[in-house]
């Protein structure tokens, strides 16, 4: 007996708001846990609240208060959750099967202190296997932990997800199921663009960077864990038995350059104007803004007259507030000469692992969002990422351009299914996981896998691009029918000319014709001037989460200040952020890197 609750499979059922939103649907949540335990699964469940009731919640606490205390708040919030777990275990109970329902606390779920979007620091799992163990379904508190001193935290929205994952990779689950109210994942989200095709796999850092970039459907975080631990995660309806999308470290094709596109509808755009053009100032601005653990983005430095930069970064809607006053309480210290935002813009981004071996991928979302005129203010690229900011009101028109574009409707020809993919892998279990080399008592901190540089890079920058639609798609159409493999491009803002900047970077075997090509577009659509340094290098950090650890870019800005070495391009993702330097001082920076990273260095 003993040894047969040994070998069985444990599974993580976790269910959503909606997935719980009625007395129906928990007694189907139950079954759904019972049946699997009758199949000889050990279950712990995750539950979040009931249907809509932490909106609720924070809807009651806004009547009372403006800035409610962040410690209330989340007080507040973790009741949600505990009414869900408490009735969902009376329904397993009432069906004549044993659960008992457990709090985050009662989970032993310890996170640090920061109250609405605390990170995970460990988890005991000797109470969990115990009942487990006694025959018990376990119905634990999605969304909540409790900090050092006892207070009750909460993780940030949609935070079951990253209760479920993690609970799966402490207990060393065989599979983690993700409940909702679509039943997988798809191209984007459906409910802004119906033919948005589900697909059967996606892989991890597809969607790290889709969910960070506005795909709602998992919490971002959660998918931290899944990928440090190799867990496979199993998205799919509480509503059907028809099986989802499975998240694991393989892509479902290695030929298609763009697999998933996402929205963020409520972005914000700031732009620090005039900041002196010397080592350092970045770092200002953006260490004030990380205190207040906002997650900057698209972060793009235009080079501008008289040694001054204009800095344009853009944030999530609801945080602007907040950075502004950030940013205003170190004008002074930087020295800058003003400062300018935006709050109806949103961001537009597409997301494929094969984007980086393949050119004109960029090319073909600029020339897609320029025949639906729809006008690009700001772009920044990273390995598997593009990110264009728009207004607000082309937003679902960009969406759909995108997705059109890049055929997402349609099955790539090569796509794989789960099982295939499982039996390439044949005896390779845990691909690419690193838990043997993480703590439990630091399960969410920063995971960085290395720090690299590669030099022999050139920058071009073109000044006085003019700001309508279709200039950078003519751009990077000319640039890659020259044969011209194109890395970083980033767009910035600029509000004084209604003209922005351009820059990006080559190889530097290219420069010469990459300058040759810049200067006849700049000619065809008078631009101010074309700029070339064939010195540069770049620096890359690489790692798990690395947006959402809001003080990585911060770091690595400090540090490069610190050695008296200008940030001329800068770009962030989850996987990695690069910095582009001058040469003669790459292997500096990345010795000091190293260094200041050593903590994290996995
Ligand atoms: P739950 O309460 O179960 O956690 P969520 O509302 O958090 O559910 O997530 C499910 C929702 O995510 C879907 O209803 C869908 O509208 C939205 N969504 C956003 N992007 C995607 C996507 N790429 N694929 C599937 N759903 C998505
Ligand atoms: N109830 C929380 C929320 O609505 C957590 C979750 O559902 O994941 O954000
Ligand atoms: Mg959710």
């Amino acid at each position: 007996q003993e040894v047969e609750t040994q070998t069985m499979s444990l599974i993580v059922q976790k269910f959503g708001g909606t997935s719980v939103a009625d007395v129906e649907k928990i007694q189907a949540a139950a079954r759904k846990a019972i049946r699997a335990q009758r199949a000889g699964h050990r279950v712990v469940m995750v539950v979040s609240a009931m249907g809509k009731n932490t909106d609720a919640l924070l809807g009651l606490a806004a009547e009372i208060s403006d800035q409610p205390p962040a410690r209330e708040m989340d007080m507040l919030l973790s009741t949600g959750e505990q009414v869900s777990v408490a009735l969902v275990a009376m329904a397993i109970d009432a069906l004549g099967s044993k659960a008992v329902s457990l709090t985050g606390g009662q989970i032993g779920m310890k996170t640090d202190n920061s109250f609405s979007r605390a990170r995970i620091q460990s988890i005991s799992t000797e109470r969990i296997e115990r009942l487990l163990d006694q025959g018990h379904i376990v119905v634990a508190a999605g969304f909540q932990g409790t900090d050092d001193d006892l207070n009750i935290t909460t993780l940030g929205r949609g935070g079951s997800d990253t209760t479920a994952v993690a609970l799966a990779a402490v207990l060393g689950a065989d599979s983690c199921e993700i409940y909702t109210d679509v039943d997988g994942v798809y191209t984007t989200d459906p409910r802004r663009l119906p033919e948005a095709r589900r697909v059967e796999v996606i892989s991890y850092d597809e969607m790290l960077e889709l969910a960070s970039l506005g795909a709602g459907v998992m919490h971002n975080r959660s998918i931290e864990f899944a990928k440090k631990f190799g867990v496979p995660i199993h998205v799919r309806s509480s509503f059907s038995d028809t099986s989802g999308t499975m998240i694991v470290a393989e892509p479902e094709s290695t030929s298609q350059p763009v697999s998933g596109a996402a929205m963020t509808a409520d972005e914000a755009r700031v732009t620090v104007l005039g900041v002196p053009d010397v080592p350092g100032k970045s770092y200002q601005v953006f260490s004030a803004i990380a205190e207040r653990k906002v997650a900057v983005d698209m972060v793009v430095q235009n080079v501008g007259k008289a040694g001054r930069a204009d800095i344009s970064f853009t944030v999530p809607r609801g945080e602007l507030t907040a950075t502004l006053q950030a940013v205003e309480s170190v004008m002074d210290e930087v020295g800058a000469d003003g400062l300018t935002h935006d709050d109806q813009v949103s961001k537009v981004s597409v997301v494929g692992m094969n984007m980086a071996s393949q050119t004109n991928v960029a090319a073909r979302m600029f020339r897609a969002l320029a025949d639906a005129s729809v006008n690009i203010q700001m772009i920044t690229t990273s390995e598997i990422k593009i990110s264009t900011l728009v207004a607000r009101s082309d937003a679902t028109l960009a969406l759909r351009a995108v997705h059109d574009a890049f055929s997402l409707h349609q099955k790539p020809s090569d796509a794989k299914t789960w099982s295939q993919i499982k039996a390439e892998r044949g005896e390779r279990a845990d691909v690419d996981a690193l838990v043997s080399r993480l703590r439990n008592d630091a399960l969410e901190a920063l995971t960085l896998t290395g720090i690299s540089v590669t030099d022999h890079q050139a920058r071009i920058t073109l000044h006085g691009v003019p700001d309508y639609p279709g200039i950078a798609a003519d751009m990077f159409e000319t640039i890659g029918a020259a044969g011209i493999f194109v890395d970083m491009i980033v767009q910035g803002y600029d509000g004084e000319d209604a003209a922005t900047s351009v820059s990006f970077t080559v190889d530097a075997d290219a420069v010469a014709k990459s300058l040759e090509v810049a200067r006849a577009i700049y000619k065809q659509h008078q631009m101010r001037d074309v700029q070339g340094t064939g010195d540069i290098a770049k620096v890359t950090v690489s790692g798990i989460g690395l947006r959402s650890h809001t003080n990585v870019a911060t770091k690595l800005f400090h540090e490069l200040a610190e050695s008296d070495i200008n940030v001329e391009m800068i770009n962030t993702s989850e996987l990695q952020v690069n910095a582009v330097i001058d040469a003669k001082f790459a292997s500096t920076a990345a010795e000091r890197l190293k260094v200041a990273f050593a903590p994290a260095l996995h």
